[in-house]
């Protein structure tokens, strides 16, 4: 059984399924016509309005008193519930969407149509990156640990994320860096997250399947574009590459719900 606080642990981004648990029949999506997926694409996009719709009107008829964790009130505890659905609904919605705009984006090379580079792609050595890729992985830092114990130090040891990434562009922050933005103690005391060096990084999505089944679930694959838009940051093939803890991550906490859907969703 496991313990209360990693069962209480979600990833931060809403919506988010790790690649291993996505829907497996996307690689059969070339049987269908392009038409086809297009007019499942609108569906699901008619679906998200009507549940925005469904969501505003909650607000209107219920206010807010119910989102104070007072128990004690049946009524309160219904409505939690009811908009506990209308937003789990949502979220399957728009992961939905991400992965019929993938789909509908497909790449001839895709040959498994999950999106992202597959192995044949990959560079011969690191180092000779080829191309910028559709999605990055990002590291959430308030999410991630770290992976090791206390007795050791950064760069000692090897992270299930690390041990998976074909181009080893995976690192601990350094101590420069712990000085300059710090990072949260109370997930791991003594061991800093880590962080991608995005010139480097492929968009294999390795390391979020290993963190999602081995770790936190830390990792996201986000669009580059976005990452780039809203960063204000241009990533390329250079090596060794920029480090992703050198952007503002206050930013995130500034977007709109929308803008933060459109990181990892392509509506
Ligand atoms: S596996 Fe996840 S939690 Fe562990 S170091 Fe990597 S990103 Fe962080
Ligand atoms: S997606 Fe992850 S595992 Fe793949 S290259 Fe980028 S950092 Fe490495």
């Amino acid at each position: 059984m496991l313990p209360e606080m990693l069962t209480k642990r979600e990833h931060a981004l809403p919506g988010y399924i790790p690649p291993h648990k996505r829907d497996r029949r996307r690689a059969d999506s070339h049987l269908r016509t392009l038409e086809t997926r297009q007019k499942e694409k609108a569906a699901l996009e008619a679906q998200l309005e009507a549940n925005r719709l469904k969501r505003a009107e909650f607000w209107q008829q219920n206010g807010y008193g119910w989102l104070l964790r007072l128990d004690r009130y049946d009524t309160w505890k219904e409505r939690r519930a009811a908009y506990k659905l209308l937003t789990e609904e949502r979220a399957e919605l728009i992961e939905k969407l991400r992965q019929k705009t993938i789909d509908l984006h497909r790449s001839p090379e895709d040959k498994d149509g999950d999106g992202l580079v597959d192995t044949d792609q990959y560079p011969d050595k690191i180092g000779q990156k080829r191309a910028k890729p559709a999605w990055i992985a990002l590291v959430d830092p308030a999410n991630c640990s770290g992976c090791s114990g206390h007795d050791v130090k950064p760069g000692e040891w090897v992270t299930p994320c690390q041990s998976v990434c074909p181009v080893d562009c995976i690192s601990h922050l350094t101590p420069e860096q712990i000085t300059m933005h710090g990072y949260d103690r109370s997930v791991h005391a003594n061991v800093p997250p880590v962080q991608i060096r995005f010139d480097e990084c492929i968009g294999c999505d390795k390391c979020a399947q290993a963190c999602a089944r081995d770790a936190w679930n830390a990792v996201t694959m986000i669009r580059t574009e976005k990452l780039e838009e809203i960063f204000g940051i241009t990533t390329g093939t250079k090596y060794p590459g920029r480090a992703s803890n050198d952007i503002d991550f206050a930013k995130l906490d500034q977007l709109t719900d929308e803008e933060f859907c459109s990181l990892y969703t392509m509506v």
